[in-house]
């Protein structure tokens, strides 16, 4: 946000970019423009407490799972991010780019960490509370690109099912390309479509289950799907076709 800063107030034609057309010169635009939170001073990003209480998903997602899982492995993808920033910015300060590299890769980590937990949280709901399947613009959507909901799904859940290691299983879509796609993640930032917005996330880090399900990933992708917010996962859609 700071170079973004330094643009815009460098920028002296800047009513004429705006008034151009060109997306997002136009002053004011940073505060709450895009459908994400307050960008933070470096090293400022916090936890938010997740949307339901812990027992919430049961029994599909245990109340212990739940709480380990935000509260020890979330809580250190935003200390890891924070710690990378302000590295960063120190970096800047000393103008010793010794560690770049290191330090980029900690960023893409824990920033790819804790922003899928904060889209994973919000694409689950107490089962049998909201559809089962997509309908509206985001079903429509999926029809399209994988044929059905059905082959849309089955083709998700031997993505997710298949990662080695740790990953995400994911529903992306990419604005430019126009398209949906379902990709495996890797850790949790690789393999991705540069430019592709999550729509809907399944983490399959064995953190994610393995209380419950032991070593049956599988089993726990089958109940996941009774937990998925159709609503937010379309809410994450439009925003992304807005964008
Ligand atoms: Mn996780």
């Amino acid at each position: 946000m700071t170079t973004r800063r330094r643009f815009l107030g460098s920028a002296a034609a800047i009513g004429g970019l705006a008034a151009a057309g060109l997306p997002g010169l136009a002053l004011g635009q940073e505060k709450g423009g895009a459908a994400t939170a307050p960008a933070p001073e470096p090293g400022g990003h916090v936890l938010a407490p997740l949307p339901y209480a812990y027992d919430a998903l049961e029994p599909h997602i245990d109340a212990e799972t739940m709480m380990l899982h935000h509260d020890k492995h979330h809580a250190a993808y935003v200390k890891g991010l924070n710690a990378a920033e302000l590295a960063l910015a120190e970096a800047r300060a000393k103008g010793d780019f010794a560690n770049v590299a290191a330090l980029e890769q900690q960023l893409a980590f824990h920033g790819s960490g804790h922003w899928n937990h904060v889209v994973f949280w919000n694409n689950m709901k107490p089962a049998g509370s909201g559809p089962a399947s997509p309908g509206g613009p985001l079903g429509a959507l999926i029809a399209r690109d994988f044929g059905s909901f059905e082959a849309f799904r089955a083709q998700f859940q031997a993505a997710a099912s298949k990662i080695e290691g740790n990953g995400w299983g994911a529903l992306v879509y990419h604005p430019g390309l126009g398209r949906l796609y379902v990709v495996s993640i890797l850790n949790h930032q690789n393999y991705q479509v540069t430019g592709s917005v999550p729509i809907l996330l399944c983490d399959v880090w064995e953190h994610a289950y393995y209380l419950k399900y032991r070593n049956l990933r599988a089993d726990y992708l089958t109940a996941w799907w009774n937990v998925v917010n159709w609503a937010d996962a379309e809410a994450r859609l439009l925003a992304a076709r807005r964008s």
